[in-house]
């Protein structure tokens, strides 16, 4: 039997071993966390997370899809929460695409026991990679008694996240190039706790946003009835900032200016609000994503996303899938295996990177962008138009698998069109009229024939 080496039993890791197991490698994962199945952990992550296309796909093909579903609520679009009395709602399609709000914990939970149970894959918990030598092919650990400890490898897979130790050595090796750029917001978590149990406050099945330019609160649906808002500040500055709101009146104050609606809803917002972690947002990008056929990273500790598009564990699991599929068709070469799997994906996630720090800034500010609004009218009617052709970018990314580079590259065609018609003073006095229709048609023909 071959031998992998995984650190790290969060959402990539896990699901790469079950995928490896099956493909008949023998799978060590080290975790540096006590089991989250017997102990609670804090992760310093947000407590529910978006499934899309991607992600759920790639489940699928490990099996797993009826079980993931069980744990999901559907979300089919945004409602829009533009002030106190102004509420919008937008579909994210014409045909019921839907983003899959699911616990963090119950996911990861279920790819443990999933991997826990596959032939060839064993997870130790408690050991904390310190590095590797790659000289005497060793791991380097700490256990739960600071001990050191040292475990030998063949192939060493990095799913070890966002501040991965494994790339932070690899960062001193020569050719290896590395940037990191954090989002001057970062995230808090609220709750809206049940009417009663699985009673929502809010409409179930939407995310619910309170776009408020340089503030905004996002909400998904917890299957308890409860919702899990993330408050997005600026960290620090004298205007409004998480810095800067350092006592409860202050919170208070600001709340009712930016947020009022929300204060009924959120009954331990003060608390919550001084008590819970801030969570920073952060591209990362680097590469060579391997060293030879020996190291190899994955997930979050290849490329740190900003979370706005949802993409982050997306990713990871695409990447998981897209290894394996290398991994087949090249049975006894792991180097070319991993050369190919680079070559995939980096271009691709350096574009959903660069996607999602442009999307957090978009929806921020779609309160005050009246052409926003409308161009996700023609967009719609666009897809009606031409359902089995155009689809808008966000649903490019969230409900094909088209590469994220190749959706990205659509969209330079795609919004030549959009931008004319944005334009036209048909469009702009009746969107919806029979002869803006036609001239959607026509327009958008004229470009692509
Ligand atoms: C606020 C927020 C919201 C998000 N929302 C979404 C969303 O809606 N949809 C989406 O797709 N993505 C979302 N993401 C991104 C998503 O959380 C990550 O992309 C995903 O968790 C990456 O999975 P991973 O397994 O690669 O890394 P991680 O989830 O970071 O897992 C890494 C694992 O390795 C372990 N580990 C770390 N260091 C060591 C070490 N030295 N030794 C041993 N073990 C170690 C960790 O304990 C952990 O278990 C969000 C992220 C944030 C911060």
């Amino acid at each position: 039997m071959k031998n992998i080496t995984i650190i790290g039993a969060g959402l990539t890791g896990t699901l790469l071993g079950i995928l490896l197991g099956r493909q008949g490698y023998s799978v060590q994962i080290y975790e540096r966390n006590k089991d989250p199945r017997r102990t609670f952990v804090k992760h310093g992550k947000s407590i529910n997370l978006t499934l899309c296309k991607r992600g759920v796909s790639a489940l699928e093909k490990a099996g797993l899809g009826d079980e993931v579903q069980k744990l999901w609520v559907p979300v089919y679009g945004r409602c829009l929460h533009l002030s106190e009395s102004q509420i919008e709602i937008q579909p994210y399609g014409n045909y019921g695409e839907a983003l899959y709000s699911i616990s963090r914990q119950e996911l990861n939970t279920l790819l443990l026991s999933v991997a826990q149970k596959t032939s060839g894959v064993s997870i130790e918990f408690g050991l904390k990679c310190v590095g590797y030598d790659l000289s005497r092919s060793c791991i380097s650990f700490i256990d739960e008694n600071q001990k050191q400890n040292e475990r030998p490898f063949t192939t060493l897979i990095a799913a070890d996240g966002v501040y991965s130790a494994i790339r932070s050595q690899m960062q001193r090796n020569f050719g290896f190039n590395y940037s990191q750029y954090y989002s001057k917001h970062v995230n808090k978590e609220l709750t809206i706790p049940a009417k009663q149990a699985k009673e929502y406050k809010l409409e179930k099945n939407h995310l619910h946003i309170w776009p408020r330019n340089e503030f905004m609160i996002i909400a998904f649906p917890n299957r308890d009835g409860s919702l899990t808002c993330t408050l997005q500040l600026p960290f620090d500055g004298n205007n409004v900032s998480f810095r800067k709101l350092n006592s409860e009146p202050e919170v208070l104050y600001h709340f009712r200016k930016l947020f009022s609606d929300t204060i009924p809803l959120l009954p331990n917002l003060v608390d919550e609000f001084f008590h819970n972690p801030e969570i920073p947002m952060m591209t990362v990008r680097c590469s060579p994503w391997h060293i030879e056929d020996k190291i190899l990273l994955i997930g979050d500790a290849a490329h740190g996303i900003w979370p706005s598009y949802g993409q982050g564990a997306n990713a990871g699991f695409e990447d998981c899938e897209i290894l394996c599929k290398c991994m087949e068709e090249n049975p006894d070469n792991l180097l070319t295996s991993f050369t190919e799997f680079q070559e995939k994906r980096l271009k691709n996630l350096n574009a959903i990177a660069d996607l999602s720090e442009n999307h957090f800034n978009e929806i921020r500010h779609l309160v005050t962008d009246s052409n926003f609004l409308l161009r996700k009218k023609i967009e719609r009617k666009m897809n009606l138009l031409f359902p089995s052709e155009y689809f808008s970018l966000y649903s490019r990314v969230a409900f094909t698998t088209i590469p994220y580079k190749q959706a990205v590259e659509l969209e330079q065609i795609y919004s030549r069109v959009v931008d004319e018609l944005l334009n036209s003073q048909e469009i702009i006095l009746d969107p919806d009229s029979h002869e803006s229709e036609k001239l959607i048609y026509k327009t958008y023909r004229r470009y692509l024939r």
